[in-house]
């Protein structure tokens, strides 16, 4: 991969479970993602940066190593990957709130387990040895982690492990291998990463639009616009309810002496309780409306 120094490098899964939705954060954000033939990279068009696909498990090396400014990838395999350096050369910018499952611990539906104390001795199989030697370690168990690079759920039932620590979803998939989740080691979902290399002054710049962009998708996917109409008395109490609103815009209602409008950006989900709360507090003409885009 040769690469252009005066673009940044997002490193993102080539195809799998966080691709789409790595392209669509991207999309939100204002990014035109030229389609092209060489599947292994494509352009941004309104953007001086450029996409590499890659196998998930490369994204912490390349963006550790500068090779890629940024990567989106997940906690799991980050974190895995985080155990075997000694010193951290990525940092995490943000978390994105998709990708989520969770690393378990499972076993098979005929193996009783009691707490923690029922590895002392076993095997188990898994992806991720370095998470799972920590777990055991944190735990004080003595155990082996066998390493499998993929069909984990097969391990018990091929005698290879008794238990298997692997990611988990819905649980469908243990299921339909006869095995139940019984701990969780580690809560994972996609992040944005960067690199630790100090960039040259056109790409820190290019980068910090690029993160103010990303947190404004981030942030509007939360937030929400409310408007509302208040007594002057009601106000104070009004605009305490307000989730996640700093300074609202409070204007007087032309023809209507005492009365104002309430504007606010609400940073918080926007409950049917809230609006209820806001109603009794005196608020009336209530108005939640999405926010398409902001910038901070
Ligand atoms: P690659 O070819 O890039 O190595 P992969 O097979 O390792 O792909 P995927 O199965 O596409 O990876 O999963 C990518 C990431 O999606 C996982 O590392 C994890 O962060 C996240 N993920 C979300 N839900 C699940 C799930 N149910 N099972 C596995 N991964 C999941
Ligand atoms: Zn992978």
């Amino acid at each position: 991969m040769l690469a252009d120094r005066s673009r940044l490098h997002i490193a993102l899964q080539k195809s799998g479970r966080l691709s789409d939705l790595s392209r669509e954060l991207l999309r939100d954000a204002g990014f035109r993602i030229q389609s092209s033939k060489n599947s292994l990279t494509a352009r941004v068009e309104n953007f001086p940066a450029e996409l590499m696909f890659v196998r998930d498990d490369d994204i912490p090396t390349f963006v550790s190593d500068g090779v890629c400014e940024f990567g989106i990838v997940g906690e799991n395999v980050l974190e895995e990957f985080a155990l075997g350096e000694n010193e951290q050369r990525y940092e995490v910018l943000a978390e994105l709130g998709f990708g989520r499952c969770s690393l378990k611990l499972a076993a098979p539906e005929s193996l009783a387990f009691d707490g923690p104390r029922s590895l002392a001795g076993a095997r188990i199989a898994t992806s991720y040895p370095r998470i799972t030697a920590r777990y055991l370690a944190d735990q004080g168990i003595d155990a082996t982690v066998v390493k499998m690079n993929g069909a984990v759920e097969l391990a018990p039932r091929l005698q290879i492990a008794n238990f298997i620590c692997d990611l988990v979803s819905t649980g469908a998939t243990l299921e339909a291998n006869g095995l139940r989740p019984v701990e969780t080691v580690l809560d994972s979902q996609a992040v944005l990463i960067r690199t630790r290399k100090p960039l040259d002054q056109k790409r820190a710049e290019i980068a910090a639009g690029l993160l103010s962009r990303v947190d404004g998708v981030l942030a509007t996917k939360e937030s929400k616009y409310i408007m509302l109409n208040a007594t002057e008395e009601s106000l104070e109490q009004i605009t305490a309810i307000l989730p996640g609103a700093e300074a609202p815009t409070i204007v007087p209602l032309h023809g209507r002496p005492g009365h104002f409008a309430v504007h606010a950006v609400c940073q918080e989900s926007v409950f049917w309780e809230t609006l209820q709360k806001l109603k009794g507090a005196g608020a009336s003409a209530i108005l939640v409306v999405p926010i398409e885009k902001m910038m901070m």
